[in-house]
């Protein structure tokens, strides 16, 4: 555990019981009792880091924090001043919540380091697909849909799935399953041959974006079109087949072109349409991700962990800034989970993603701000000012301290 110093009331530090640490530029980073000795007697011109412990961060990724899988300008920045690189001296805990996928949580945090230019622990990062950890107990044959080459076989072993079989085996294994959707080589060789006619597929999984649509959707249809997933046994009333379940329902996501590209919600969309045109039934899918609450409680859990496991704090934060450029998800989730949730989570609209200024966001944020930059600062001072506010009451009430 690192032995960073924690402190309620932090804008002035002689009312915080703190221990300084030296402002890091890797502040998480465990350091003995020894490393705090010689820290305590850093000389004065380096200023001195607590770290709050009433409030955190979370952020979403696309359009907040990387555009096109580039930063956005103020991002390195704006994580230089969260952690510790601004007028206070206070260094805030935060976790990332994103919608996107693809790719094991240690991989994406490694690319998130690389981009962001600090490091990033899979123990503070929530992505689409890290909720479907906790279905592999319940499903142990599985269809997985989506990524690059064996991207996501690989992630939902990980995940502790036992038999994850891809749309590339079953045209490994049946060519003639996608008219136009021929493997290449590399795929070829990668996917395995599977007993058709034998294996009971027990649900579907769209891990990450499908980069065929045609030829996935033609598979997942064939699946729940069958006798409670048994591939050989296509059922007569088409409402038998295995729960299909989507990392996200994002229709819409922010890429380096100039306009939102269609993403995972467009193809559930178009999914649930062709099979209510091929069979007359309506298919019911389910997404995790956000707006999902399930999402939410993950990160709040999480959240709790990291603060307790990297910074020593105990206590929940009393209010959670989420920062998100997707109304729709972003905005929406964090408003409907903070009217069930004791923490207050507030919701940061930024500009810099998929909503445009000119059009009013379907779901109303709390705060809008140009960037990230912009938004921590704002929260910063936000909860400077509470804390100011806070003492000032405490001062005219001095027998309730209240
Ligand atoms: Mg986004």
């Amino acid at each position: 555990m690192a032995s960073n110093a924690s402190c309620d009331s932090w804008d002035t530090q002689p009312y915080c019981n703190i221990t300084m640490t030296t402002n890091s530029m890797n502040p998480d980073t465990s350091s003995s009792s020894e490393d705090n000795v010689s820290q305590a007697t850093t000389p004065l011109s380096i200023p001195p880091v607590v770290t709050a412990s009433n409030f955190a961060f979370a952020f979403d990724i696309d359009g907040v924090l990387l555009r096109g899988g580039k930063p956005i300008p103020e991002a390195v920045e704006a994580m230089k001043y969260i952690n510790g690189e601004n007028p206070y001296g206070v260094k805030v805990p935060y976790v990332f919540l994103t919608n996107g996928g693809g790719k094991t949580e240690a991989e994406r945090c490694a690319d998130l380091s690389r981009q962001l230019e600090f490091e990033v622990s899979p123990g503070q990062f929530i992505c689409g697909h890290t909720p479907m950890r906790e279905m592999a107990e319940h499903y142990e044959t599985v269809l997985v849909v989506g990524g690059e080459g064996e991207k996501c076989r690989n992630v939902a072993k990980g995940y502790g799935f036992k038999n994850v079989i891809t749309p590339g085996d079953i045209i490994k294994t049946k060519q003639d399953t996608t008219p136009w959707r021929k493997l290449t080589e590399e795929e070829y060789n990668n996917c395995h041959v599977i007993d058709l006619e034998n294996t009971k597929i027990e649900a579907v999984f769209v891990f990450a974006d499908s980069r065929d649509w045609a030829g996935d959707q033609q598979i997942i249809i064939d699946v729940l079109m069958t006798k409670e997933g048994h591939l050989g046994d296509r059922s007569e009333v088409f409402n038998e087949g295995p729960p299909c379940f989507f990392s996200h329902n994002d229709m819409i996501w922010s890429t380096s072109h100039e306009h939102s590209r269609i993403g995972m919600g467009a193809l559930k969309t178009s999914l649930e349409a062709v099979y209510k045109a091929i069979t007359g039934r309506d298919l019911n899918t389910f997404a995790f991700g956000k707006p999902q609450m399930s999402t939410f409680n993950f990160a709040t859990r999480l959240l709790q962990e990291w603060r307790q496991e990297s910074h020593g704090i105990d206590e929940p934060p009393s209010t959670v800034y989420f920062i998100g450029d997707t109304p729709e998800s972003d905005i929406r989730g964090t408003n409907e989970y903070n009217n069930r949730s004791d923490i207050d989570w507030y919701s940061i609209l930024v500009k810099t993603g998929v909503w445009q200024e000119k059009t009013i966001p379907r779901y109303p944020p709390r705060k809008i701000c140009d960037n990230v930059y912009d938004a921590i600062k704002f929260a910063i001072e936000r909860e400077q000012q509470k804390s100011i506010n806070y003492r000032r009451t405490s001062i005219r009430h001095p027998v309730t301290n209240k």
